[in-house]
Formats: structure tokens, sequence, C-alpha cells
């Protein structure tokens, strides 16, 4: 499903009941994008972005009830949620090679157990087959209402930032589903959720 329509939240929930491994696979593409901007990479280039991306290595832990992702030893945790991020992370999500990277490391994490995996392409591209497939959706105010409250706990917004919030929200999912490979669709077969007048535990 698009930004903020609750995929995190329900798919920590779900795994927990089921004793399954969650995925975060936007953490993924959020830790390339923070890596190359580290690096300076200038991420309104592709090709820049495809040269870099070769260089990236993440390593898999399983912690809890999750997929853990160690950078240079430590999870990146909410270095990879600020608004900068959020900003850049949609161009590098739709450079081909980037996709193939992070596909290729979310199907091989299938021998580390039974997944709930969460993401754009899931049910699409990366987990086409997977028995249950699910897109969650949520109308435009809801999910920036959502984003929000997150948002100002992290201390990434404050509470006027509504419009900025919206907007960001908004041009990541133009991009995330006009982009050419792999784009945000509702998958033939899926089950579709509008989740905006439901509580967290009837959607899970
Ligand atoms: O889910 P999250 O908002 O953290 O994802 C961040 C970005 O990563 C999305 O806006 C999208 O550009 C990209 N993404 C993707 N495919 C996925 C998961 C995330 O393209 N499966």
């Amino acid at each position: 499903g698009p930004a903020a329509s609750g995929k995190s939240t329900v798919s920590k929930a779900v795994a927990k009941k089921l004793g399954y491994l969650y995925v975060d696979s936007g953490a993924l593409y959020r830790i390339v994008t923070w890596l190359a901007l580290e690096a300076g990479v200038d991420t309104s280039v592709p090709q820049k972005i495809a040269d870099f991306s070769k260089a990236v290595h993440v390593d898999f832990v399983v912690k809890d009830c999750r997929v853990a992702y160690e950078v240079r030893g430590e999870e990146p945790g909410d270095r990879i949620r600020t608004p900068e991020i959020n900003s850049h992370v949609s161009p590098v999500s739709a450079v081909p090679e980037v996709r193939a990277l992070v596909t290729g490391w979310l199907r091989d994490m299938r021998k580390l157990g039974d997944l709930i995996v969460e993401g754009r392409d899931i049910g699409s591209v990366v987990y086409p087959d997977s028995s249950y497939r699910f897109y969650l959706d949520a109308d435009p105010d809801e999910r920036t209402r959502r984003r929000l409250v997150e948002d100002v706990a992290k201390g990434f917004a404050d509470k006027d930032s509504q419009d900025k919030v919206k907007a960001s929200l908004m041009n990541r999912d133009r991009i995330d589903s006009t982009r050419k490979t792999a784009p945000l669709v509702v998958p033939a077969g899926a089950a579709r959720i509008d989740t905006t007048s439901m509580s967290v535990e009837q959607v899970v």
C-alpha cells in the first residue's frame, strides 16, 4: 500500500501473533538512500545511484520477531526516517539496479524463517506467488494524520506541519506509483483493505 497506510504497524502486529519474522522492505531503500547521501552521491542522477549501490553492504540479523538490518555493526534507527531521507528515497528506489539489489535481499530472507513482508511491490514483484497478499489503503487526510503523529513523536515535525507532511506523502506516492520498475499497484488477487476508519486491531 501507499505511504502511511498502516503497513508497518499492522505487519509487526501480525508477525507477533503468528510468530513470523517482520520484514520492513522500505527500510532497505531508506538505508541505500541514507548511505548515498552520506557519501555525497547526487541522487538526481540515476547512474550515480546505480554505481554507488554496488558497494552497499547490509547485515541481516534475526531479533525478536523481526529481521533487523545492521550497517557497520549497528542498526540505523531513526536516522533513516528523517524528512531529508523522505524526500530522496523515492527517486533512489526508482533506480532498477537498486530494486534488483533490495529484491535479492528480500528473497534471500526466506532462509531465515516464515516472513511477513511489507512494502510497495511485495505482492506484485518480490513474492507474487505467496499465499496471502494484502493491499492496505486509507484516505490521504487520514494517512497524513497518522504520519504527523509519528513525526511529531520523533521530533521531525511540529503539530502544524500537516501541509508539509501531506505534500511529502503525496509526492512519494506519485513517484512510487508512476515509476517504470515495480510501481505501487494493487496486485491481482490481493485483498484490498481500506483502513481509513478501522482500528489497528480490526485491521490485524
Ligand atoms: O515504507 P516506507 O515509507 O518506509 O518506504 C520508503 C520508500 O521506499 C517508499 O516511498 C518507496 O519509494 C520505497 N519502497 C519501494 N518498494 C518497497 C518498499 C519501499 O519502492 N517494497
